[in-house]
């Protein structure tokens, strides 16, 4: 399993002394970044947006989404807001998101291979059905547009905090402009 290499890395890691960044206090940007959990993502905002270790909270889902005004995303964010001192919401999608050829109802039929229960399945208790929920949306731009109106409408979110929606080119790192929050 990969948690032993993990462990055995990490035993030498500790023991070598690695010098470890101090935590600051507050992201120095005060922003908050929802975006996309596909691994390579994070680096490329980083480097395409300037983004330093500590600068802003990232919070990383599947295509980066918010599928209901109280998940766990949303509660995150108002964290970030109330806690975190941010002050100002990014949305950030990408092109190329595997999200857009995700099957929802293939997942389901590998639930079933991998012996979760029909009953299981139908006690999921959602005002949406089971495939709707894993699917969220998966067009990059009506996902990022749909969070944001999620975010930015949301009654718990100060009126006044930009919530902008971004989509990133993986082959350029070009940004484009979806919603200029305000
Ligand atoms: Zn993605």
């Amino acid at each position: 399993m990969l948690l032993e290499n993990m462990l055995e890395y990490n035993r030498k890691f500790v023991e070598d002394g690695q010098p470890i960044r101090e935590p600051s206090l507050y992201p120095n940007k005060n922003a908050v970044v929802l975006t996309c959990m596909e691994p390579q993502i994070e680096s490329l905002l980083r480097n395409a947006l300037d983004l330093q270790d500590g600068d802003v909270e990232m919070i990383k889902n599947a295509g980066g989404f918010v599928s209901d005004p109280y998940d766990s995303v949303m509660r995150s964010l108002l964290i970030a807001v109330y806690e975190r001192r941010a002050d100002e919401v990014f949305v950030i999608g990408h092109y190329g998101c595997w999200m857009k050829d995700f099957d929802a109802e293939a997942a389901i039929e590998r639930m079933k291979l991998q012996g979760v229960s029909e009953e299981s399945m139908e006690g999921f208790n959602n005002n949406k059905g089971l495939a709707e929920w894993l699917n969220g949306s998966q067009q990059v731009e009506e996902m990022v547009r749909t969070s944001v109106s999620t975010i930015e409408n949301h009654p718990l979110l100060p009126e006044d905090t930009p919530v902008h929606g971004l989509i990133v080119d993986p082959s350029t790192g070009k940004l484009d402009v979806i919603v200029y929050g305000f």
